[in-house]
């Protein structure tokens, strides 16, 4: 007989995994299916860590939804001895007219978040590790840092399970049906029914909706990420914070050397559009991969580029204005839908989980989701963008 649950959530990595753990601890019977076993390295959320920062240069309405996360991660760290927040600040840099600086400066201001301005020379004089000319300038925030994105599924998971959730591994969903008040899914080897879905497949979410007729525009995109032998006395997580830089070559993110794996940087900017089941996951497989992020260390960071100690690529799903979509299918409100996390989404991943899992249970949310609807005109196909192109950072 087919098992009925009151919510099917259709992939459990970052946003799946986070709403499957809240829906469990609302006592909602839950089903949640990946095609492999999460955490994994075939989607969205591999490579270790991620950044949070609050005083979000992607946009002041994105602040709310960070410090909200912030709070889940605590209280998630609260729960397991795996590290899931280390706090070691984050410097955000660029040229005095960078967007994503100002909008992060502001964004401190007005919400009155513990941000420092600082001038190139404090911020070369703070952190000796980095060399910035002149021209540019930076914030810092000291209560940001870095989230262990493969401890927190890790952790997420084994609480939602103990909580009673269920959690079906490598089993790709093949078919969805839906139907007027619940849905079917069936994956390679059984077939289940629920009153509600989530469709949270990361770089797959565009061939799941294009399946159930929902055509929206989200483009998933090659990105890499290395490691590089770095001097410890400059780059360690004691003393060197993440990082953010918005600068004149291009948009890059970067880790400091935790634990002596060397300091961590990916370029934001310059990833190629891939069908995420088809593409070459080699970190290596083109020159830029490396060539990218070693001239901004030339640059920026010159006692860290040493060698890679480790490379690794990893997959974007860009929206062409950058923001998410986290909504329910514009006909269908049983079906709650986060896709489009456009390369800066892991940090917001708990607040995302809790929304879908209210959105699902309650029909609404604490959080003001209004800037993440599926309907808004830049994700129509009739206004099809064809660049993608990445204008601001993480
Ligand atoms: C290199 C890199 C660095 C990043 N750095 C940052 C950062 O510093 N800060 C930040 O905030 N964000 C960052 N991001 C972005 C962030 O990691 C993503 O926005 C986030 O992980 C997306 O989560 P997701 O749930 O959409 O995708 P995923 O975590 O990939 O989850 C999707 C899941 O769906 C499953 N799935 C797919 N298809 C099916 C199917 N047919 N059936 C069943 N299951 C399926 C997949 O197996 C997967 O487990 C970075 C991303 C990358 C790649």
């Amino acid at each position: 007989m087919t098992k009925h649950y009151e919510v099917i959530v259709v992939g459990a990595g970052s946003m799946g995994m986070a709403a499957g753990y809240y829906l469990a601890e609302k006592d909602v019977k839950t089903l949640m299916i990946d095609a492999f076993d999460p955490p994994h390295s075939k989607g969205s959320h591999s490579g270790d860590t991620r950044l949070i920062r609050h005083a979000c240069g992607e946009g002041l309405d994105y602040v709310p939804l960070a410090l909200r996360a912030q709070k889940l991660w605590n209280a998630l760290q609260q729960q397991t001895s795996e590290r899931i927040f280390l706090n070691t600040g984050v410097v955000t840099f660029g040229p005095k007219d960078s967007l994503f600086v100002q909008t992060a400066i502001n964004g401190g201001r007005e919400y009155s978040l513990n941000v420092e301005t600082l001038a190139a020379d404090e911020i070369n004089a703070r952190w000796p590790g980095i060399t910035l000319p002149s021209d540019q300038i930076g914030c810092y925030e000291p209560e940001a840092g870095i989230l262990f994105s493969e401890n927190c599924i890790r952790t997420y998971k084994r609480l939602a399970i103990q909580k009673g959730a269920e959690l079906k591994t490598n089993d790709p969903i093949m078919n969805i049906d839906i139907f007027d008040d619940s849905a079917k899914v069936s994956t390679n080897s059984e077939t289940f029914t629920a009153d509600k879905l989530i469709i949270s497949s990361g770089a797959w979410n565009k061939k799941i909706l294009d399946d159930i007729d929902l055509k929206v525009q989200i483009q998933p995109s090659r990105q890499t990420i290395a490691w590089f032998d770095s001097d410890d006395i400059l780059y360690k997580s004691d003393g060197f914070p993440g990082f953010f830089a918005d600068v004149p070559t291009g948009v890059y993110y970067g880790f400091p050397s935790i634990d002596g794996t060397g300091l961590k940087i990916g370029r934001y900017d310059n990833g190629d559009a891939i069908d995420p089941s088809y593409y070459n996951n080699e970190f290596g497989a083109y020159p830029k991969d490396k060539k990218d992020i070693s001239e901004f260390l030339t640059k920026y960071m010159k006692q860290a580029n040493g060698d890679i100690n480790v490379g690794k690529t990893c997959m974007f799903t860009n929206t062409p204005d950058e923001n998410f979509i986290i909504d329910t299918h514009p006909h269908h409100n049983h079906i709650a839908i986060a896709a489009g996390f456009s390369g800066h989404g892991y940090k917001f991943s708990s607040a995302v989980g809790e929304a879908l899992c209210d959105l699902v249970t309650d029909g609404e949310t604490k959080e003001d989701l209004s800037l993440f609807k599926i309907t808004r005109p830049s994700l129509q196909p009739e206004n099809k963008d064809k660049s993608f192109t990445k204008a601001r950072g993480k």
